[in-house]
């Protein structure tokens, strides 16, 4: 690492730490998956929302690459080189030609496996940590680039908002609506899903009696985004792997009922689930539903969440 640029260079400096970033879990407003191809992947059309649900990356200066972490998946979560913070640092730090230094350490609220992209959140927080901490300087294109190597979901949490997804989902555009504040329920469920399993429980769906998969446009979606109102918004939301989640899950069809009882404008599972969202009319309606929803007892966590929310950012 170059530590003796001149008074008048403009050029990025390592920072002596700590660095500290938040950044928040997604959800899919639209989730349109195409039919398998030959190369095993999926093709997505997707429009990514980011919610006030945030994990914490704190990074010091180091002699070596150290992780440690406390809250949701502490004892669980491996904390060694398989680890999406590790991968991202050791990604970053080859990259920039820089020595993969830094004490890390993870504060997380976003559930494992929940389909709320956790592991890419934390990836994407990583990769800003070590930028600031090492000074290396990238972009946030840049560090989107490195991070669409480790997950698809990396890139649109480095950026945040809402956000139109294609490709594997790390094509990512954002969408200029005009500003307004959605209002969330995130029902946590106890024990997560594996992505990948509910994808082939997807294929082996649609290998059914179902009509062919055909990869939906979020056009229906984007209209409704411009209109603010949650009902429209809420009639527009769409999950195709939503029959894949509820058939290894079949527990979700209760979640889904009782946010209805409890009063939510719609509700959807996020992304791969287990977790399930309802969209609520305003901040006062999010409560209340959160409040009748966890009274109903049928998740673990019960949290009222904001959106759009920014991307990863230095706290
Ligand atoms: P997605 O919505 O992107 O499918 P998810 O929310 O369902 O993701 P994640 O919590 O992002 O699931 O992670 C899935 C798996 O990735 C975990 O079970 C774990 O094995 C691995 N993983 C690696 N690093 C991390 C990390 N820092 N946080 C969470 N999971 C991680």
């Amino acid at each position: 690492m170059t530590e003796a640029w001149g008074p008048d260079d403009d050029k990025p400096r390592p920072f002596p730490g700590p660095v500290r970033v938040r950044v928040p879990a997604k959800i899919n407003l639209h989730l349109g998956v195409g039919p398998l191809r030959a190369d095993g992947f999926h093709e997505l059309s997707t429009v990514y929302h980011a919610i006030s649900l945030f994990d914490e990356l704190t990074a010091r200066r180091g002699d070596t690459l150290a992780l440690t972490m406390e809250g949701e998946g502490a004892g669980e979560l491996e904390l060694d080189e398989s680890n999406l913070i590790i991968r991202a640092a050791r990604a970053l730090a080859r990259r920039a030609r820089v020595p993969a230094h830094a004490r890390l350490h993870l504060r997380k609220t976003i559930p494992l496996a929940g389909g709320l992209a956790g592991g890419s959140a934390d990836a994407a927080a990583a990769l800003l940590a070590c930028d600031l901490l090492w000074g290396t300087g990238f972009s946030k294109d840049e560090l989107a680039e490195i991070g669409a190597e480790l997950g698809s979901d990396v890139p649109f949490l480095l950026y945040g908002g809402t956000a139109l997804g294609t490709g594997h989902g790390e094509a990512v555009s954002p969408i200029l609506a005009r500003p307004t504040t959605w209002h969330w329920v995130v029902a946590i469920a106890d024990g997560g899903l594996s992505t990948p399993a509910v994808y082939r429980e997807l294929d082996r769906l649609r290998d059914g009696p179902w009509p062919p998969a055909a990869l939906e446009s979020p056009d229906e979606l984007m209209g409704a985004l411009r209109q603010r109102k949650p009902e429209v918004l809420g009639a527009a939301l769409a999950n195709d792997l939503q029959p894949a989640a509820l058939s290894l899950r079949p527990a979700l069809a209760d979640v889904l009922k009782a946010g209805y009882d409890a009063g939510a404008v719609t509700g959807i599972v996020s992304g791969s689930g287990p977790t399930c969202v309802f969209l609520a009319t305003d901040g006062p309606h999010a409560e209340q539903v959160a409040s009748r929803l966890a009274a109903a007892g049928v998740c673990r966590t019960v949290v009222a969440a904001r959106g759009p929310m920014p991307g990863a950012r230095a706290v």
